[in-house]
């Protein structure tokens, strides 16, 4: 699933394709991706508009037109690009929208369609993004602020990362490669952590999305940006997709265990409970 890193990167490839173009057109061939919203309510809203900006929250991307905003989730298998017309459709391709310059293309390609685009119309709140927590790359937030947060949950530290309520963006490959980078085990409870262990937590969540954006992000099975270049990070992955193999500060086996039904990778000897 791409994670903020990945998603970071595909709005900065398409945003100069993008921007100040009209949308002349929109179809889709997968009328649930859409839902509750029809093929026809989101085309007719979206035709003629202007394209002011896109932009990212948490691994949401918004296409800002005028009059409303186009929000686009990529799930497990979403890509999107812009295609020329003398480019060949690939396959899995979900949603199209023709741009103004009559030859270029924003495509929606999903082979297991779990993605979705919604519209929302000026001055409407825009639900997804309510609950959403600090963006980890632009976010200033204290090591207090950091602390209530988290004191009010009991859940362990790493499903907590992934509810995308106290950051937005950072997923299941980030989540472990984060509390590695802070000496943290994922099984602890949030309101148990300690002052320090919070501090090297609120360090790590930008330095390690910060690093992982330089490289492209990461490409395990089907991330590519736009552009078509896989990203780089993986070649970096301190713990995660390394079971068994050697942790890079002490040499132990990276451990793989399951939480919330994914899997989590630590080093059992480096990352601890306080
Ligand atoms: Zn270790």
């Amino acid at each position: 699933m791409p994670e903020l890193p990945e998603v970071e990167t595909v709005v900065r490839q398409i945003r100069p394709r993008l921007i100040h173009r009209t949308i002349s057109g929109a179809r889709f061939s997968v009328p649930r991706q859409l839902a509750p919203q029809t093929p026809r309510e989101i085309s007719v809203a979206v035709r003629g508009k202007y394209v002011e900006t896109i932009v990212r929250r948490g691994k949401f991307i918004g296409i800002e037109l005028t009059g409303g905003t186009l929000l686009i989730h990529l799930r497990m298998t979403g890509r999107l690009y812009v295609r020329t017309a003398r480019k060949i459709p690939l396959p899995y391709e979900r949603a199209w929208f023709d741009l103004d310059n009559g030859t270029d293309t924003l495509v929606f390609r999903d082979p297991r369609t779990l993605g979705t685009i919604r519209f929302f119309p000026a001055g409407r709140e825009i639900g997804p993004l309510v609950r959403l927590g600090w963006e980890p790359l632009h976010d200033d937030v204290s090591v207090d602020d950091v602390r209530a947060a988290l004191a009010r949950r009991t859940i362990a530290i790493k499903p907590l990362l992934l509810d995308q309520s106290v950051w937005a963006g950072i997923g299941n490959i980030y989540a472990s490669e984060v509390l590695w980078a802070a000496r943290i085990d994922p099984r602890t409870s949030c309101s148990r952590l300690s002052r320090a262990q919070v501090e090297r937590l609120r360090d790590a969540v930008p330095v390690v999305l910060r690093r992982a954006l330089e490289r492209g992000g990461s490409t395990l099975r089907d991330f590519a940006s736009p552009d078509g270049q896989p990203g780089s990070y993986q070649r970096e992955f301190r713990v995660y997709d390394r079971e068994g193999e050697p942790c890079l500060h002490c040499g132990k086996p990276i451990r793989r265990i399951v939480q919330a039904k994914r899997s989590t990778y630590f080093c059992s000897a480096c990352q601890k409970r306080r």
